[in-house]
């Protein structure tokens, strides 16, 4: 098996084309990319010396609409997981039903070692290397990995300085002050939240509180923990790039994200009147935690964590994907094998680019929602895709990657159709 994270995607297609055949033109359109950027960014550093990040963007494929999807700035980041992601991007947009194909950008670069100023400048020479190539109706970009509304913020500043007019459109996940949309912070953990709902009672897990592990405690991590533990839930663990922390009573991810944000590092600690203790808790490692015995596992931060080392180790009953890519098709194997059904990312994160997709509708309405109308609205799509993903389960009886795969390929298939394919014109002839 090859190390290259896109073979491992189209892996997931290949498996559901097994099922469920689409025309053999849509099928062979999903295989390569629409199109790919590579730039260079120099950078004037804090020191007067300048450095060159290489930045990437891909517009994987358009046939539901403009492409869509975050930028990333990561030491990790190459083009093959930048077209990995964007090729998951087609699919999650397709699955949720909002009429965007999937793209993908980020810079090679480690932002913990850069200044604020720096970032600001690396932000706005990559949106300017790739402003001629994105566009609010062709590819509009949004946060990923170490991205956040701040970077959205001055990408957006800097395309509207190249067009010499404001477009709020070009981008989503933007402070609210320069067109963002109210839930947009939370959103992908909320749409994980809601998918865990919707679905635990089909997946075995019964209507009682839940045991949770969660790996990566970013945004996404730390608002889906914040919102299962409000809900009653038992958030025992939480772990970020440094370390896991675990509490067998339950951690209260508010004070967890405080603690990290005050001495990066992970501690739980609970205020009670003006006094903060801290809470006895044990440290792990992050494979410790991918271990754990709980009732729900959540991969929250990079591809691969789940691979074919540590698959017949998983003790959870269900594995909900926050990250992108977190499964290597291995593991997906031996999990199945386990009986451990994967949520898989194009369903489960798809949260963050639903309530992008309501920025961009509000931007280009110039008339903006309630935060209730918004998570209402993000309710409503996620219960529905999460129930046609469970319902392809009981009628096609397998793993529930596939089934989202087959429910977004149903809606590639419908608008390859009716572009316009050798079937097509054949049967209408
Ligand atoms: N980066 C997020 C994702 O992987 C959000 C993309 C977007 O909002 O366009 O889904």
């Amino acid at each position: 098996m090859s190390n290259s994270i896109f073979e491992a995607a189209t892996a997931q297609l290949d498996k559901a084309l097994k099922h469920y055949q689409i025309d053999a033109e849509a099928a062979l359109r999903l295989r390569t990319p629409k199109s790919a950027l590579q730039v260079s960014v120099p950078v004037r550093m804090d020191d007067g010396s300048l450095r060159v990040f290489q930045g990437y963007r891909v517009r994987y494929n358009d046939l539901l609409g403009p492409t869509k999807g975050g930028i990333r700035f990561h030491p990790g980041v190459t083009i093959d997981e930048v077209t990995s992601l964007a090729f998951w991007m087609t699919f999650k947009c397709a699955v949720v039903g909002i009429p965007y194909g999937g793209g993908k950008g980020g810079v090679t670069v480690n932002p913990k070692e850069l200044s604020l100023l720096e970032i600001e400048r690396l932000s706005r020479g990559y949106m300017s290397a790739i402003a001629d190539f994105i566009g609010p109706s062709r590819d509009i970009p949004a946060p990923d990995v170490y991205t956040n509304s701040m970077i959205m913020g001055w990408m957006v500043d800097e395309y509207s300085n190249i067009k010499r007019e404001f477009v709020p459109s070009i981008i989503t996940g933007k402070p609210i002050a320069l067109g963002g949309s109210q839930g947009r912070e939370d959103a992908t953990g909320r749409g994980g939240f809601y998918v865990l709902e919707a679905a635990k009672e089909r997946l075995g897990l019964g209507s009682k509180p839940l045991t949770i592990a969660v790996q990566g405690f970013g945004n996404v991590g730390y608002f889906f923990a914040y919102l299962a533990a409000k809900a009653g839930h038992k958030v025992v663990a939480v772990s970020d790039s440094k370390g896991a922390i675990y509490s067998k009573e339950g951690l209260d991810p508010e004070s967890c994200r405080r603690v990290k944000q005050e001495q990066k590092e992970l501690k739980a600690a609970y205020c009670t009147g003006s006094v903060c203790e801290i809470v006895e808790h044990d440290k792990l490692t992050n494979e410790e935690l991918l271990e754990l015995e709980v009732d729900v596992l959540v991969p929250a931060a990079l591809e691969n964590v789940i691979n074919k080392d540590n698959a017949d180790k998983i003790k959870a009953k269900v594995i909900v994907e926050l990250a992108n890519g977190p499964t290597t098709p291995e593991a997906d194997e031996i999990l199945a094998k386990k009986g451990i059904p994967v949520v898989p990312d194009i369903l489960a994160n798809a949260g963050g680019v639903t309530v992008s997709y309501f920025e961009w509708v509000q931007n280009r309405n110039g008339y903006y929602w309630r935060e209730s109308k918004v998570h209402e609205r993000l309710k409503e799509i996620m219960d529905r895709a999460t129930l046609e993903v469970l319902d392809l389960r009981d009628q096609y009886e397998t793993d529930l990657r596939t089934c989202a795969y087959i429910s977004a390929l149903k809606r590639i298939d419908q608008a390859v159709q009716a572009k316009g394919t050798l079937r097509y014109f054949a049967a209408r002839r």
